[in-house]
């Protein structure tokens, strides 16, 4: 699904992404650790095309997309999870799924309004696919909150919620257990595994808990000084003294 080769990202003289190679196939959770500074986040930020690499290539389903931008990435299935913009914080939970621009050009509001008669019924459609977004969630009760009203863990999971009205292929998560409980971190695992195996979601996530890596992620890949360092399963990854290394060098 996702193909990375020689990927390099050089800010100035230094290599926060010093040759990258990785595949990620469809179905996987790919998890991605290593220790802070290790490029994982400018890693990320080059997959979403928020930045340029300096050499390498990028190929998603087939295709090179070494230098589309992130708003064509994301039209081709490819979205990166974001904090829910300050601004969205007055609106309500609902009203936060629904102003996602849809992935398909032809679904758009505004293309519908100019089709005039067709608005109303792609509100609905907007409008229901929310409520269903809402309830897979469990979100249900707090659809009329506002979003800066919500928990830490509420928030992630409307997060998630953003990417699902997007019907995303290959979705990458920054740190979704951040700041979030542990009954609010089981419900996420369990939404993330739902969306996996029954709606057929790939997934990269970074993730420094490690029990949350361990539950959801297959393959898990190290990576230090902007290099992959390893690719295994978790307890391979774990035990491999190169990574326990460069922890130990953090
Ligand atoms: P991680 O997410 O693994 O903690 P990052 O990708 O954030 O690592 O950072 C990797 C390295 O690249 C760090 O040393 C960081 O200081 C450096 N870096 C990241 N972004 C920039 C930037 N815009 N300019 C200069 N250096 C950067």
């Amino acid at each position: 699904m996702l193909e990375l080769d020689g990927l390099v990202k050089a800010f100035g003289g230094f290599h926060a992404v010093d040759g990258c190679s990785l595949r990620v196939n469809k179905g996987e959770i790919l998890g991605l650790i290593g220790p802070n500074g290790a490029g994982k986040t400018t890693l990320f930020n080059l997959i979403a095309g928020a930045l340029q690499p300096t050499s390498g290539t990028i190929r998603f389903l087939g295709e090179d997309v070494t230098h589309l931008p992130t708003d064509a990435l994301f039209h081709k299935g490819l979205v990166r999870t974001f904090q829910i913009p300050h601004e969205f914080h007055r609106l309500t939970a609902l009203e936060n799924l629904m102003m996602v621009p849809p992935r398909q050009p032809g679904e758009s509001l505004f293309a519908n309004w100019l089709a005039w008669g067709k608005v109303r019924r792609a509100e609905e459609e907007v409008h229901r696919k929310a409520e269903d977004t809402l309830a897979f969630l469990e979100l249900g009760h707090v659809a009329h909150e506002r979003a800066g009203n919500l928990s830490g863990g509420q928030k992630k999971l409307l997060e998630l919620g953003r990417t699902m009205m997007t019907d995303a292929q290959l979705v990458l998560l920054d740190e979704p257990a951040a700041g979030v409980n542990r009954t609010l971190l089981r419900k996420l695992e369990e939404k993330i595994l739902i969306l996996n195996r029954e709606r057929g979601y790939t997934f990269i996530l970074i993730e420094h808990d490690m029990e949350m890596i361990e539950k959801l992620c297959d393959p898990v890949v190290c990576m230090a000084e902007g290099k992959v360092l390893i690719q295994g399963d978790f307890h391979t990854v774990r035990s491999d003294t190169r990574v326990l290394e460069a922890y130990l060098g953090e």
